[in-house]
């Protein structure tokens, strides 16, 4: 199981929650601003966490989306 993740800019407020839910894959810029520094989450537990920071984000601005597996498991 893994997951592509991103922060649309145009959404993000500044909000820094998605960093309290999953600090491994997304840290805040200068300006507080969330700014992904692990665009896979590669693990079940990374993409439980980056899930749960996606649906604590007010704005929807933290976007993940699973990669599908293939029947020969790639
Ligand atoms: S919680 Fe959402 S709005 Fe706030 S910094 Fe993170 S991505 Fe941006």
């Amino acid at each position: 199981m893994s997951a592509d993740i991103r922060i649309d800019p145009i959404l993000c407020r500044g909000h820094a929650i998605c960093a309290l839910f999953y600090s491994d894959g997304v840290d805040l810029d200068q300006w507080g601003f969330g700014k992904v520094v692990l665009a896979v989450a590669e693990s079940p537990r990374d993409v439980r966490r980056a899930h749960r920071a996606a649906a604590a984000c007010p704005n929807g601005a933290l976007v993940v989306r699973e990669r599908q597996v293939g029947p020969t498991g790639t």
